[in-house]
């Protein structure tokens, strides 16, 4: 398989060099080149499959000519294998046809895990292959950073560094990334806000003299390997609800448009899904394009979705590239004027093309709270206010009461504990067994000033399992 840019001039590359790239070398995202497309027959004979199994047939085609079946079905293993629950993504009902597929029962209690317990397998085997090390440095405002050092605790070849708001991250977050330790984990505290963290991993990757030569891989969704992890869980929540025979819908709460990206894709690789719902929360500026044919930036509110709180989303270049033919001068010339301070509309036609399949919600924080109640009220189930978003706009944008219609549950609610207090519902929540004890121990964590140099000094004095580089 083939990668290309959504820009259209950096070079093509395999499976094993996208998995260590981050932004292709003209800004653009990488996309694969062909999409694998599936019958119908042969997704039905997926059905009952345990969860890595029906992994490997999805995506052996987009590693094919990197990694040998037999080395990719051990990963796949091993990698579902941590999960909490043995259906790994299990369905639950909330009410006639409604479901939520519950996607956090890996080690950090969110969707992401499914893609950095993923990530971190196969950056070590890769590299282990090619005999080289690899620096991560990301940045976090909550779930990504805990679920990369999650995936990556393990790998011999990678030092990971991840960024936090020093005090502006909640406890249960904090310390699910500051109580892992290890000589390749290093957390960073910075003196300042998300996107200033965001800048400083933006800023490394465009100059890389102070990694003395080590190559810098990202961890965030816009590496594609994450994507491709995501597409799984669409076809096997299909398969359990009649599909391939019959017709899904989603509703994706979503930030960077990563997750419902996957399932954009699931549809395009043959899975027949009726609607995809985006569903946001008030930093809305994917509901305003699908709604209206706006992409437009504006200022960012902190929300009770916090995972979820984004001023542009970095994965929707990946849509626009099909919308305009996978033309890349297009999508370059876009990007351009949405750089400098303008934003866009598409052409009517690609925009009408795009709402054949998606709808939108944007949420606000009092919807949100209401939803939980309710659904608490109905059934008994917290929702994390993430979820609950997606429930919400699925109530809300739902086309037909016939065709299942699948909430994608990306947080477990203890992790967001106040909206859930907000909401009114009294019942207490647990952290899980194997986070019982995750107030009481101890942490490790470096607080650093909001300066580049600073922290580029801190990277290359630790880049080498906390020896210099
Ligand atoms: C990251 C995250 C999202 C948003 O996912 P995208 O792929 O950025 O759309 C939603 N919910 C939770 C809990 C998350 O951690």
């Amino acid at each position: 398989m083939r990668y290309i840019s959504t820009r259209g001039k950096a070079p093509a590359l395999n499976f094993e060099d996208v998995l260590l790239a981050g932004l292709a070398s003209d800004g653009g995202l990488y996309v694969p080149e062909n999409l694998p497309r599936f019958t119908v027959e042969e997704i039905a004979s997926w059905a009952g499959l345990p969860y890595h199994e029906l992994a490997f047939r999805i995506m052996r085609p987009f590693v094919t000519g990197s990694i040998p079946d037999a080395d990719f079905k051990k990963i796949l293993e091993e990698t579902y294998g941590v999960f909490a629950h043995n259906a790994v993504a299990p369905l639950r009902q909330l009410n006639g046809n409604e479901w939520v597929m519950e996607l956090f029962h890996g080690p950090t209690l969110a969707f992401k895990d499914f893609a950095l317990q993923l990530l971190g397998r196969l950056l070590d085997y890769v590299l282990a292959k090619r005999g080289e090390r690899v620096v991560i440095i990301g940045a976090t405002s909550g779930d990504t950073g805990s679920a990369a050092i999650e995936g990556c605790k393990h790998c011999e070849n990678v030092d990971i560094f991840i960024l936090h708001p020093h005090q502006r991250v909640s406890e249960v977050q904090r310390r699910q990334m500051t109580t892992l330790f290890g000589d390749n984990i290093h957390n960073i505290a910075i003196e300042g806000n998300f996107d200033d963290c965001q800048e400083m991993v933006k800023n490394s990757f465009a100059d890389q003299s102070f990694l003395k030569g080590t190559r810098l891989v990202a961890v965030n969704s816009i590496n594609w390997a994450r994507i491709m992890a995501q597409i799984v869980y669409y076809f096997h929540a299909a398969l359990q609800l009649g599909g391939p025979a019959r017709s899904v819908s989603f509703s994706v709460p979503t930030g960077n448009f990563g997750d419902i990206f996957a399932g954009y894709l699931a549809r395009n690789m043959g899975l027949p899904i009726n609607q995809l719902i985006v569903a946001t929360n008030r930093n809305d500026i994917l509901h305003r394009f699908m709604s209206g044919n706006q992409y437009v930036k504006e200022t960012l509110h902190a929300t009770l979705s916090p995972s979820m709180d984004i001023m542009v989303s970095s994965n929707f270049e990946r849509l626009l590239f099909d919308l305009h033919g996978r033309n890349g001068a297009a999508i370059a010339e876009l990007m351009d004027t949405f750089k400098q301070g303008g934003g866009f509309s598409v052409e009517q036609e690609r925009w009408t093309e795009a709402r054949k399949l998606f709808d939108s919600l944007a949420v606000s924080d009092e919807a949100t709270c209401e939803t939980i109640a309710e659904v608490f009220a109905q059934t008994g189930e917290v929702l994390d206010p993430h979820t609950a978003i997606g429930v919400k706009a699925a109530r809300e944008c739902r086309r037909s009461l016939d065709i299942p219609m699948v909430v994608l549950g990306t947080a477990h609610p203890v992790k967001f504990p106040d909206a859930v207090v907000k909401a009114g519902v009294g019942k207490a929540l647990e952290l899980p067994a194997h986070l019982t004890d995750l107030l009481s121990r101890e942490e490790k964590c470096t607080v650093l000033p909001n300066d580049l140099k600073a922290v580029q000094a801190f990277v290359s004095q630790h880049g080498n399992r906390g020896k210099p580089l």
